[in-house]
């Protein structure tokens, strides 16, 4: 259905089934079971770069490495966000690793905790611009239980983030729970929204698949600006005015909003745990996901950390709003 040139091996190694996994509650920790390697061009930089993805020791959490600068470490926390425009970019001591949520989703949906992804220049390649290709790397690597316990954040009272007609929400649930909405005055676009809770399973084949997108008529401002230089059909959706560039069409009819959730999932990964809650998003993106991640870590009394065992027994603590049913057009 979506074609990918990847020569990945047949999967072979591996500890434990993926799709027994997708961010469902588990009681202990995972890492990779082996190292990775992926090649390909960053988005906005247009410099090719080298992915290599290794497995970490419990609690390491997802660690990059810059290995064109001796392995200069940057986690992939909230903390050390930088920069949340038309990426989510990470940053310590000045040095940048940029364009981080695509890979960051595919590992937070695949279950894993530690990892060190090494890397030999300063953004993530794009790939085909979703999480599939990553996604398959995660599958190739394996996936490896380790013996400390999991723990996650819990919501325990809504926590809001609104910035004109955009909102993003946090509620207490019993577990992860994404309701998106998005409008866009195109016709292929229009309203779209969606509800996914990754532990029914389906990211694989729901999500990762669905490509990043932009407008033709932004990218000029966007090359100008010293963006996209990497951008072509090959990794981006490309909307015209009426339609799009990509001959082969969409994945999915709402490929965009599934997209918006993509970030997202790789956005939450900035928590430094798995999130338990009902996270609602209008009209949201990079920059909203990131200012949820920061209110939820600065208002302590909002959440609580529990590990797996404990979120299976603790009921939802309230019930979260409906999303509106139409969003109106921007
Ligand atoms: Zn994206």
């Amino acid at each position: 259905m979506y074609p990918l040139d990847l020569s990945f091996p047949e999967l072979c190694g591996i500890t434990i089934a993926l799709d027994a996994l997708e961010l469902r509650i588990l009681t202990y920790q995972c890492t990779l079971a082996s190292d990775a390697t992926v090649w390909g061009i960053g988005l906005h930089t247009g410099a090719r770069v080298r992915l290599r993805l290794t497995p970490a020791p419990a609690n390491t959490g997802i660690v990059f490495r810059r290995i064109d600068l001796e392995g200069f470490i940057i986690e992939a926390r909230a903390k050390n966000v930088a920069r949340v425009s038309y990426a989510t970019s990470l940053m310590k001591k000045g040095v940048l690793i940029s364009t981080t949520e695509h890979l960051l989703s595919a590992l937070a949906a695949a279950g894993v905790d530690n990892g060190f992804i090494d890397i030999d220049n300063l953004e993530v390649p794009i790939l085909d611009g979703s999480a599939l290709p990553f996604y398959r790397l995660i599958q190739w690597a394996g996936i490896k239980q380790q013996r400390a316990r999991r723990t996650y954040v819990q919501v325990l009272r809504p926590v809001e983030v609104v910035e004109g007609n955009r909102r993003v929400s946090v509620f207490p649930a019993k577990r992860l729970r994404i309701t998106y909405g998005i409008a866009f005055s195109h016709p292929l676009i229009g309203e779209q929204s969606m509800e996914f809770v990754p532990q029914d399973g389906g990211y694989e084949a729901e999500i990762a698949p669905a490509r990043t997108f932009g407008f033709l008529q932004e990218a000029e401002m966007l090359r100008s600006s010293g963006l996209i230089r990497g951008g072509s059909l090959e990794n981006a959706v490309v909307l015209t005015r009426e339609g799009m560039m990509n001959p082969e069409g969409l994945r999915f009819p709402d490929e965009f909003c599934r997209h918006k959730i993509l970030d997202l999932v790789g956005d939450l990964a900035l928590l430094g745990h798995p999130l338990i809650g009902h996270v609602v998003a209008e009209r949201a993106g990079h920059a909203m996901h990131y200012a949820l991640v920061s209110r939820l870590l600065r208002e302590r009394s909002a959440w609580t950390l529990v590990d797996g065992d404990d979120a299976e027994r603790q009921p939802p603590a309230g019930r979260p709003r409906q999303l509106a049913a139409a969003v109106a057009r921007r």
